[in-house]
């Protein structure tokens, strides 16, 4: 007697393969069986008509600490993601009080419990789990705060040691890798050797080198170039972070940096990509207004490009551009962001820099695979991207514009994503697999909020299982929160 069948549903099992109609029995957390007849069932589930794949992973999210303070995590079980890779863009959960200063920007209201290293972070989230899986990368730029604050130079002996003794400790406790945000502060600050150096630890672990690149507009080849030569040296796989060519100066380079990400692969590297599905990009303020002007590494930026997320102080600028706001004010866009962020240095943005051309380019080409990149401020107005990533890229590049087949885009976001990040057992239907589910109807599944009214579950999602548990239900959170830890296989 298996415990659930979901009956004639049409499968996408994650590996690329053609859809076919079978049934699917789950056992416990894990699926029993594929195929015809699967036996007698204590429930089942009416799938016809319906397409089942597995829980989409969501390779790049900032979920560290909203999977601690906000564990339902419905935000992103009701867009049919049942595993999230956090610690990206240099920003970890360990050493704590690193880490706490960070979140302090998207939780601005929430006290954190503590935890010590990411062997306490991890066993924090199993005490108390989430609604989703968590994969956890080590934060190169928590780990270099920690150690030597923001310092703009080269780490002394002892401070690398510190560096190291973080990472080793990450990956000790299963971390599936390191991950930095080179426009960031103080990531911004490490030489490319201070990373190769870092990165050589993980050299035959299985651990990546997942990377916001130094500069994403026009140097955006040379960062490419940066981000495969340390993956080179250092011996270990690259996963490009939200890959994109960002400002109208930079448009088109995408072509050329998907060539070098090519010649990579040619030449024996594990190097590939990830990306969200949208022209619109969204980071803090502070990354992106530097000495007087807007433009941090994101490329050159007007001040309607610029639209305020999220700041605790004064919600009335929530959805307002920087043009909007120096109006009002009588400045310019530059002294507005100044006077934001004298007011709230955590203000979040959403960026509208990319061309959809480009966002195109990328999600067609081979190595991408889909992260949402979403900042889970639930207050403001967050980039939709949030909860609506995978329903669009099934919804909206797969069905409507045909840009690829929808088995192609159910692999980029469970297969393809479970292979690069050592994900054991994750990603595929197959007997013995983790019963990670999503049923989803796909010719109607679409997301619907916009950057006015962000927060709203995608359209056609009817049912999410987190190991074998139902996490979603007629396209609701449950409230069931039966993730786990995902270490590196
Ligand atoms: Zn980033």
């Amino acid at each position: 007697m298996h415990d659930l069948v979901i009956r004639e549903a049409t499968l996408y099992d994650g590996s690329g393969a053609p859809p076919a109609v079978a049934d699917l029995a789950v056992d416990g957390d894990r699926i029993a069986a594929v195929g015809a007849a699967p036996g007698p069932a204590r429930s089942t589930l009416d799938g016809r008509g319906l397409a089942l794949a597995p829980g989409f992973i969501d390779v790049h999210t900032h979920d560290d600490f909203a999977a601690v303070v906000h564990p339902d995590m419905a935000f992103k079980l009701e867009g049919g993601v049942t595993s999230c890779v956090v610690g990206n863009c240099g920003f970890g959960a360990a050493p704590h009080a690193a880490a706490a200063a960070m979140a302090k920007t998207l939780h601005p209201k929430l006290t954190l419990p503590e935890w010590r290293g990411y062997a306490g972070y991890m066993h924090r989230l199993e005490a108390h789990a989430p609604g989703v899986n968590i994969g956890v990368l080590v934060g190169h730029g928590t780990a270099r705060l920690a150690a030597m604050g923001t310092e703009a130079r080269a780490p002394a002996g002892p401070e690398m040691a510190a560096m190291k003794a973080s990472l080793a400790e990450g990956l000790e406790a299963g971390a599936l890798g390191l991950s930095s945000g080179l426009v960031y502060d103080p990531g911004r600050f490490a030489s490319t050797d201070e990373l190769v150096e870092l990165a050589s630890l993980m050299r035959g672990t299985g651990g990546l080198y997942a990377t916001h690149m130094r500069d994403e507009s026009t140097g955006l080849l040379g960062s490419v170039r940066e981000a495969i030569g340390i993956g080179e040296r250092a011996g270990v796989p690259v996963q490009i972070s939200h890959h994109k060519a960002s400002g109208r100066g930079a448009w088109g380079l995408v072509t050329e940096s998907l060539k070098l990400i090519e010649a990579a692969q040619q030449r024996g590297l594990d190097v590939h990509a990830d990306q969200y599905p949208y022209t619109a990009g969204s980071t803090i303020l502070a990354a992106v207004y530097r000495d007087g002007k807007l433009r941090g590494a994101i490329g050159d930026l007007r001040g309607e490009d610029v639209v305020i997320a999220s700041t605790e102080s004064h919600p009335g600028w929530e959805g307002r551009s920087l043009a909007q706001i120096g109006a009002e004010m009588g400045c310019s866009p530059e002294q507005a962001a100044e006077r934001v962020l004298a007011a709230d240095q955590g203000v979040t943005c959403v960026l509208h820099v990319m061309s959809e051309d480009d966002v195109r380019t990328v999600m067609r080409h081979p190595s991408t695979m889909i992260g949402s990149d979403g900042i889970p401020t639930l207050e403001g107005k967050p980039h939709p991207r949030l909860y609506g990533t995978f329903a669009r890229v099934l919804g909206r590049y797969a069905r409507e514009e045909k840009l690829f087949s929808m088995e192609q885009a159910v692999y980029r976001m469970t297969g393809f994503a479970a292979a690069k990040f050592g994900l054991r057992d994750r990603g595929l239907l197959r007997a013995g697999a983790f019963a990670d589910l999503v049923l989803f109807d796909a010719a109607s599944i679409i997301d619907v909020g916009t950057f006015e009214d962000p927060k709203r579950r995608p359209a056609g999602i009817h049912a999410v299982f987190v190991n074998g548990a139902m996490a979603v239900a007629n396209g609701q959170a449950t409230g069931v929160r039966t993730g786990k830890v995902l270490r590196r296989a």
